[in-house]
């Protein structure tokens, strides 16, 4: 078992519904560790860098139109294979196939506003952790 971080983003449908507090307590609850986070209001250009690797996908423009909607919260989870973990709390992409009591299952309101980002892979989390901060901002 090894120490990772991970990039997490509550995404604009969790916020509108200031779900955020219940949504960080299920990380805490699991044993992730939140060693960083900010509320931001993405750009068009953000929202597109961050999902450059979808940019052929049908769902695409929908999907930066979805994360520029409203706020989201930008985070850095810390802890035992924090990007699995974080995937499992998560829930699978579609609410319809999430397993009980994952986040997506429990506060998803479609496959699009899907309540929280997770990276994939810990090479991702790297490149994603780098895009929204600053190693200063990070406090393990
Ligand atoms: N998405 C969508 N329609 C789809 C598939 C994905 O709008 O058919 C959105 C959804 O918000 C998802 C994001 O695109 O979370 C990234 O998709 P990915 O397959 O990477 O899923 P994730 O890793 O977020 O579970």
């Amino acid at each position: 078992m090894a120490t990772e971080r991970t990039l997490s983003i509550i995404k604009p449908d969790a916020t509108r519904r200031n779900l955020t507090g219940q949504i960080n307590a299920r990380f805490e609850a699991k044993g992730l560790r939140i060693v960083a986070q900010k509320r931001l209001q993405l750009t068009k250009a953000q929202a597109e860098g961050f999902y450059a690797v979808h940019s052929e996908r049908p769902f695409f423009n929908d999907l930066v139109a979805f994360m520029i909607s409203g706020p989201v919260v930008v985070q850095v989870l810390e802890g035992e294979n924090a990007v699995a973990a974080n995937r499992e709390i998560m829930g699978a992409t579609n609410p319809a196939n999430a397993a009980e009591g994952t986040i997506r299952k429990d506060f998803a309101e479609s496959i699009e506003a899907n309540s929280v980002h997770g990276s994939d892979s810990a090479e991702n989390a790297a490149i994603e952790i780098a895009y929204f901060f600053a190693q200063t901002e990070i406090v393990g």
